[in-house]
């Protein structure tokens, strides 16, 4: 049933892939059985000589060995990034763009292997990988090449100056997309790059190296080295590392605050988030429906920005509850390649565990549990889509992040209450209004300590669009023109 897609280096993507990726497909996919660390333009053996299995969470298994990079590794993409600093820094503006513009058509042309690879890797529907994540990631270089010879208009009469060397430490829910909203930024202003992928999702990663070594992009600008925590670690304790930008928890993210403290490293976090999507009575309610399920079950609830607490006003919950539950149970989990399932495998077993976990909590907290009759797969990670009625303010699955396809449900009466119930939390990364009337968007958007606001729509990205958090989501902004700020000195 394949049908070949055709894009071409420089049109917009394609979108409408006519089919799903069959097994056949799946098979011409090119996966080596070993991958090597990315230092200096070349794929070269670690250090240790260790490897560690990636696998996909579908099937539970082994896809391919991924290198395990330690201190020394690190020292050597370090080195190399600094040693490519030099010429990179000082080469001229629309040069640098015209690499980017590079990879961005390399990975355009390449899309549909990034789409299976991301898919096999981690575990999110195709449709997800094809139409979201691997565009989107293309779409970042192309946005930040064309900064590249604008910075001097991006910031008159500050002079900016790109810092160095950025070490870049990004999470397993969105892994191309979020290398692709690190390293573009940092290419344009004129840094150099050591990134380290998640664990659990390398290979898109390194399907990006090859399309950097492709590009002809000089040796050393981007080194992508993969490894556990202990190389995160290493990357943020090195001491020629000018700049740290991490995308991750907020566990994480207070030990790499607390590491670089007294250095002068330059630091943004992005970590994570339990955003309010709030649905008043005045609000088109199957529209609505639809939000509270893309909100919460996009890429099955692996998401910082997830609308994971449902707020719905006294008088429409029966019957916001109600087409809730009936939507949920026309919802398909199971195989992620195929282009019919809405979600996918739980990208690991130990994230399983995890959402497992809370949805323990959440019944012994008394909260009121569902979850769709669905049918899963008997092997794999996955978990059915599951509400929590009744949930309250104090109850721990209401102010922890579950990073699951798990949603509370509290009720409100007025305006003032769901504004104080939304922003009573640690996190403060997004948020969701669903309305009729304008002056209440503008009213509580204002009023959310959120850094991304939706409004009657939810989990739309953009390129052009700023996003980061406040409180415990962390700080700096990716995207935008805001997100080239945390890569330069002015
Ligand atoms: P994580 O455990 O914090 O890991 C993130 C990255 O840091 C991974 O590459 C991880 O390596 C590495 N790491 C682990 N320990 C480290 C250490 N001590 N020092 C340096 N690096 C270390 O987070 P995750 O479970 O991958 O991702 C989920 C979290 O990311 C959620 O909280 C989510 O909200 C957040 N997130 C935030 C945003 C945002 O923009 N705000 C976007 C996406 C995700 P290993 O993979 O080997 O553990
Ligand atoms: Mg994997």
């Amino acid at each position: 049933m394949s049908k070949k897609l055709e894009t071409k280096a420089g049109l917009d993507f394609v979108t409408d892939w006519a089919y799903a990726p069959s097994p056949e497909d799946t098979k011409h996919i090119k996966l080596e059985k070993q991958y090597d660390l990315f230092i200096d333009g070349k794929f070269v053996k670690p250090n240790s000589k260790k490897y560690f299995d990636t696998v996909n969470p579908a099937t539970e298994q082994k896809i391919a060995e991924v290198a395990e990079a330690d201190e020394k590794d690190v020292d050597k993409a370090v080195k190399a990034a600094r040693k490519a600093f030099g010429k990179w820094s000082k080469t001229s503006a629309k040069e640098r763009g015209k690499y980017i513009y590079r990879i961005a058509r390399l990975m355009q042309e390449r899309a549909r292997e990034f789409s299976i690879i991301e898919t096999m890797d981690g575990g999110k529907p195709i449709r997800e990988s094809r139409d979201i994540d691997v565009p989107l990631a293309a779409n970042h270089f192309f946005y930040n090449a064309g900064w590249a010879d604008k910075l001097e208009y991006a910031f008159p009469n500050r002079n900016p100056q790109p810092l160095g060397v950025a070490g870049q430490i990004i999470p397993w829910n969105f892994p191309l997309l979020m290398a692709a909203w690190k390293i573009a930024p940092a290419l344009a202003t004129g840094n150099t790059v050591v990134i380290k992928p998640a664990e659990t999702t390398p290979l898109t990663a390194l399907k990006l190296a090859e399309v950097i070594r492709d590009s002809g992009l000089p040796d050393g600008v981007v080194n992508i080295i993969t490894g556990a925590g202990k190389t995160g670690a290493a990357i943020v304790n090195h001491p020629d590392v000018n700049k740290i930008a991490f995308t991750g928890s907020t566990d994480v993210g207070k030990l790499i605050q607390k590491a670089i403290a007294g250095t002068d490293k330059k630091l943004t976090l992005e970590l994570g988030g339990k955003a309010a999507n709030i649905i008043f009575e005045d609000a088109p309610l199957d529209q609505a429906v639809e939000g509270i399920i893309n909100g919460i079950f996009f890429n099955q609830g692996h998401v910082c920005c997830a609308g994971s607490r449902l707020f719905v006003q006294e008088g429409v919950a029966d019957i916001v509850i109600r087409k809730l539950k009936d939507r949920m149970e026309s919802l398909i989990v199971g195989d992620p390649l195929d282009k019919n399932t809405d979600i996918g495998a739980i990208n690991s077993k130990e994230q399983l565990g995890k959402i497992q976990e809370y949805i323990k909590i959440g019944k012994n907290e008394g909260a009121e549990f569902h979850q769709s009759s669905c049918a899963i797969p008997g092997k794999g990670y996955f978990c059915r889509p599951t509400l929590f009625l009744n949930a309250s303010q104090s109850h721990r699955i209401v102010q922890e992040e579950i990073f699951g396809p798990v949603l509370t449900v509290q009720t409100f009466r007025t305006i003032e209450e769901v504004i104080e119930k939304a922003n009573n939390i640690p996190y403060g990364l997004s948020a969701g209004i669903w309305t009729d009337k304008g002056s209440k968007i503008f009213n509580l958007s204002g009023k959310m300590r959120a850094g991304v606001v939706w409004a009657n729509t939810y989990n739309k990205f953009d390129p052009t669009s700023p996003f980061g958090g406040y409180k415990e989501s962390g700080f700096g902004r990716e995207g935008g023109l805001h997100g080239l700020l945390p890569y330069v000195k002015l």
